[in-house]
């Protein structure tokens, strides 16, 4: 039981998003806000904690497959190193927290709370790298970072402090970062694709929206119900320029010193905001089996008389699935009725509930219902884990198609400015239109919206970009267009 839970979910998801979101957050039990005064922070409970985990171990899988091995750097960088790359200065001058003191002692350099690392672990990648043969070199931390955002924060989605991945490479020529930048982007993707059931587009940012420093920002963003678009995580093709900086340096086959091409990339906690965002209803947290804490809880409903016989054969379904290794619950309190479990359970976001009565007993059946749309079947007791793996597999692609449905029903064309502003403004969504790439057409719908560029899709992706043979002027300015944008209000 978590605090208010009796009280359940009173904000309405369509009509009041933000109250909504911050309603389950809180009852569904998975983060509670900082103490005042620290505004942006959020106290991660148990039940967010175990989604995080979720993601993390998705993920750590993934990079030690494709030779990424783990470190920790310090949580502080000194001011002359974050000097040294003078994008990143510029990039997170407005959002670094700074130490001044140790103790009662002015700091003789002050020092940075990391907001990213590169400054810090370029120049240990300095240090590392001597010949080609040190080349490529990976390495990854899970650890949390600070931003002192200046738009509004939402737990998870935009925090103050957020827990993330950095992944810093080095390699040896342009051709190899740049596959290492969609190796990562790939493994983004299927995070979302796979373990979260959030269909995602991917592409690149506008230069002007790049990564500080970075020659290409590529990036994964998902749409929400509500018609935002959120950038689930990025990759960066960072070039030359942090080795430049911090001189990583090697010698190639022929003896002659070259400098490494290196790539960051980045996924945070904020995938847990766009997995309650999606998926979630007006009763509460909706989760897909795959990140469930608890994926199954098994519900038997007695009375006196057959007391015994049902909450015997409740234990013992509830031990074959714990055998065959599925997160499972058997919730046997005496002081709750059915009707209250059964809410408790629909908050807290379990995806499959499994009944069991006097009548499920004597025809060793189980009564199966899914969590996303209360769907009941009544399914043999025989092989029971097999079946429970198949209703797992049954939600997921309800929650997947309902997702998928909605970004594929909320992308639209337009080929002129009021046609871009019109149409955001009635349906949100992404809209796509020719661009000039030029900044200040973005800055006019910015200005006018609240509506940004999140992505412009890959030049080879032609799916997903318009015939700029027919379309080749500019939506906003008028002049040549170069590239598909995807206009879209964003998280
Ligand atoms: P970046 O290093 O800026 O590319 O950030 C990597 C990823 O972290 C972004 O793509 C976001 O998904 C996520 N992120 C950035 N800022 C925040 C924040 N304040 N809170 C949570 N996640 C964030």
């Amino acid at each position: 039981m978590t605090d208010n839970q009796d009280l359940g979910i009173t904000e309405s998801k369509e009509y009041n998003t933000g109250e909504w979101y911050a309603e389950v957050v809180q009852k569904a039990g998975l983060a509670n806000y900082a103490p005042e005064g620290m505004s942006g922070f959020i106290v991660t409970r148990p039940r967010g904690y175990a989604l995080w985990e979720a993601v993390q171990s998705y993920l750590d899988e993934k990079f030690k497959a494709t030779e990424v091995q783990n470190a920790y750097f310090p949580l502080f960088i000194p001011e002359s190193y974050l000097e040294r790359e003078k994008d990143i200065v510029e990039g997170f001058d407005p959002e670094v927290a700074w130490v001044t003191h140790g103790g009662h002692n002015e700091l003789e350099e002050r020092l940075a709370v990391r907001p990213t690392s590169e400054s810090i672990i370029a120049p240990y990648m300095s240090q590392w790298v001597r010949s080609h043969r040190d080349l490529p070199l990976r390495v990854n931390q899970w650890a949390s970072v600070v931003r002192w955002e200046a738009t509004d924060t939402k737990p998870f989605f935009r925090t103050k402090e957020f827990l993330w991945q950095e992944g810093h490479t080095a390699h040896a020529d342009k051709e190899d970062a740049w596959e290492e930048t969609m190796l990562r982007l790939d493994q983004y993707e299927s995070a979302y694709e796979d373990l979260l059931a959030i269909p995602v587009l991917r592409g690149q940012k506008p230069d002007h929206d790049k990564f500080p420093g970075a020659d290409t920002t590529t990036t994964v963003e998902a749409l929400m119900p509500d018609g935002k678009s959120v950038q689930g995580a990025t990759s960066h093709h960072l070039g030359t320029s942090f080795a430049e900086a911090f001189d990583i340096t090697y010698s190639d086959e022929d003896e002659e010193d070259r400098n490494a091409h290196t790539t960051s990339w980045g996924f945070s906690w904020r995938s847990i905001g766009a997995l309650i965002m999606t998926h979630s209803d007006d009763q509460g947290l909706v989760l897909p089996p795959t990140v469930a804490p608890t994926q199954v809880v098994v519900v038997p409903i007695w009375q006196e008389e057959n007391q015994e016989k049902v909450l015997d054969y409740a234990g013992s379904v509830a031990d074959d699935l714990e055998n065959a290794g599925i997160r499972v619950e058997l919730d046997d309190r005496d002081e709750r009725n059915p009707g209250f479990k059964f809410n408790e359970h629909e908050l807290n976001g379990v995806p499959v509930r499994l009944e069991i009565g006097p009548n499920e007993v004597d025809d060793e059946e189980v009564t199966v219902v899914h969590r996303p749309d209360g769907e009941s079947t009544v399914e043999a007791r025989a092989e029971i884990a097999e079946t429970v793996e198949s209703h797992f597999d049954e939600v997921y692609a309800k929650l997947y198609a309902a997702a998928e449905e909605n970004v594929e029903e909320n992308v639209r064309d337009a080929f002129a400015r009021s046609e871009i502003l019109g149409t955001i403004g009635q349906h949100g969504g992404y809209v796509r239109a020719p661009w000039c790439g030029e900044e200040a057409c973005e800055t006019e719908i910015k200005d006018q919206i609240s509506a940004e560029i999140v992505m412009v899709p890959f030049p080879d992706d032609e799916e997903k970009q318009l015939d700029l043979d027919d379309h080749d002027e500019c939506a906003i300015c008028g002049e040549s267009s170069e590239e598909t944008a995807y206009f879209a209000k964003s998280y």
